[in-house]
């Protein structure tokens, strides 16, 4: 086995360094160069319009023709990014007479130095080689890193850089330097910069800094919505989140497949919450995650699909605002928008809906008498939270105020779901046809013309289910494709 290259990270900033080639990978090397705050003579016939326009701008420095060894006189690297294998060799023979490292795009074997794959966050960089062994296995590890690790790694490592003489001087034994970036770490301040309050986060450091063996005395929450099933639908903040959770506190609407992505040990309590069955107090849930935060515990309290639609996502950042604890919330893919989407119906559409509308039939959100009309005029898409239930009292509520009898609907059961089934018809024939198929919650309904795209443009699981065009007394509408 060849012997393993050696990582550098080069310090360019005020260096010349050359770029051999003018097209498109050359344009790619120089920004990332200039990025590094490297003086770049680019060397080529001709140059792509953007990178001319530095030229222009004397942001870099134009060499004019066919590669010259001269040109490597008196820079550190060299990348050859030319479409001609004899020019780069010529380059990199040039280049290793003169004991000048040289990159070679795409050929490994005529490289002194690679670039590697990186995963960048503000002045923080992982960089990632396989030696050229497996470029791909490096893309895909980097691929892995640019989910794993958060964007706020950035402002938290300019935070720090900023801070680090005062920290040095305060704990000047590593030891306890050590245990104070622990705590730290683990503490609310990554969470603070996340929400944005850097200055919160710079005070909960300095504050940490003043005790650093004591830990934060609180923990914190993260309201984070799980999407409406699959787990490619979460977020990839809600999956860092999960990843660092002591405690989660879920609803019975979030999928198997999602919690299977939470930290191995956290501690995972079912707080369900459905329309039918029973289900926990709401002030219960409230208390369950005040404890474990007032505890110092890490917390997310995971929600099916997005924790402000029909979440109570409010009532408990209310709880939580109360007690003084500090929270986040993730947003996630609420129920209308995974279901319009895996059931192929787009939730407006410039011929049919230009409003969109989402609702519950259910309990005290349910419509009240005079919001029935405003709910029964055309060109607007309904979509109906908890819908189940009430489907026949809703559907006829909407005729009764003017919707047309026959306004396309469909009720889309565990939408996203590998159980997901649609039952597409109209607002008079959807009750009927639901008890038929015995649909259960989770269930959402939607009303519009719109709902009719289900039938032509579904592509997820099984066809809509339809009624049997015998079983109508009329003949069945044509459907708009
Ligand atoms: N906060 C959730 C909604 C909770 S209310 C969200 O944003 O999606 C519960 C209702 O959501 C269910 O009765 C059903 O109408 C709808 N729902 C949730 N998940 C669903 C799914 N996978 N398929 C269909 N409907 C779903």
């Amino acid at each position: 086995m060849p012997a393993p290259l050696f990582p550098l990270f080069a310090d360019l900033h005020g260096r010349p360094v050359l770029v051999v080639g003018g097209g498109a990978v050359a344009e790619r090397k120089t920004r990332a160069l200039r990025e590094a705050g490297a003086e770049i003579r680019i060397g080529a016939p001709a140059l792509t319009p953007t990178l001319a326009e530095w030229a222009e701008l004397g942001l870099i420095t134009h060499l004019e023709g066919e590669f010259q060894p001269a040109w490597l006189d008196d820079v550190w690297l060299v990348t050859a990014a030319t479409d001609h294998a004899d020019v780069n060799a010529a380059v990199a023979d040039a280049a290793n007479r003169r004991r000048i490292f040289a990159n070679v795009v795409d050929d490994a074997a005529l490289s002194s130095v690679q670039i590697p794959a990186r995963v960048q966050r503000g002045p923080l960089q992982v960089a990632i080689s396989s030696s050229g062994a497996a470029p791909m296995l490096a893309r895909h590890l980097r691929e892995r890193l640019e989910s794993e690790l958060d964007e706020s790694l950035g402002p938290l490592a300019l935070l720090l850089q900023r801070l680090r003489p005062r920290i040095t001087a305060q704990l000047p034994d590593i030891a306890t330097r050590r245990r104070f970036f622990d705590t730290l770490l683990q503490g609310n301040v990554p969470g603070l910069i996340r929400a944005g309050r850097l200055y919160g986060a710079t005070r909960q450091l300095l504050c940490l800094l003043g005790a650093p063996r004591q830990r934060p005395k609180r923990g914190r929450v993260a309201l984070v919505g799980a999407g409406p099933g699959d787990a490619g639908l979460l977020t990839l903040r809600g999956l860092r989140l999960l990843n660092q959770a002591d405690v989660i506190l879920h609803d019975r609407l979030v999928s198997p497949e999602v919690l299977a992505l939470a930290r191995r040990d956290a501690e995972c309590i079912e707080v369900g919450k459905q329309a039918d069955g029973p289900s926990m107090r709401q002030s219960t849930i409230n208390a369950l995650m005040l404890e474990h935060a007032l505890a110092g515990k890490t917390v997310v309290r995971l929600k099916g699909g997005d924790a402000f639609v029909f979440g109570r996502g409010g009532e408990e950042l209310q709880a939580l605002r109360a007690h003084d604890i500090d929270y986040e919330v993730v947003p996630g893919i609420t129920a209308a928008l995974a279901c319009g989407a895996y059931a192929g119906i787009p939730l407006t559409h410039r011929d049919h809906a230009n409003s969109l509308r989402l609702l519950t039939a259910h309990g005290a959100n349910g419509p009240s008498e005079h919001e029935w009309a405003d709910l029964a005029r055309p060109g607007q898409t309904l979509a109906v939270y908890m819908g189940v239930a009430g489907l026949a009292n809703f559907a006829q509520q909407l005729i009764t105020h003017g919707r047309a009898a026959a306004t396309p609907a469909a009720l889309i059961e565990n939408g996203s779901r590998p159980e997901q089934r649609v039952i597409s018809a109209t607002l008079d024939t959807l009750p009927a046809l639901a008890r038929q198929h015995a649909v259960a919650s989770p269930a959402l309904l939607v009303v519009g013309d719109v709902a009719a795209h289900a039938d032509t443009l579904h592509w997820f699981g099984a066809a809509p289910l339809r009624p049997d065009p015998a079983d109508e007394k009329k003949p069945w509408p044509a459907r708009a494709a």
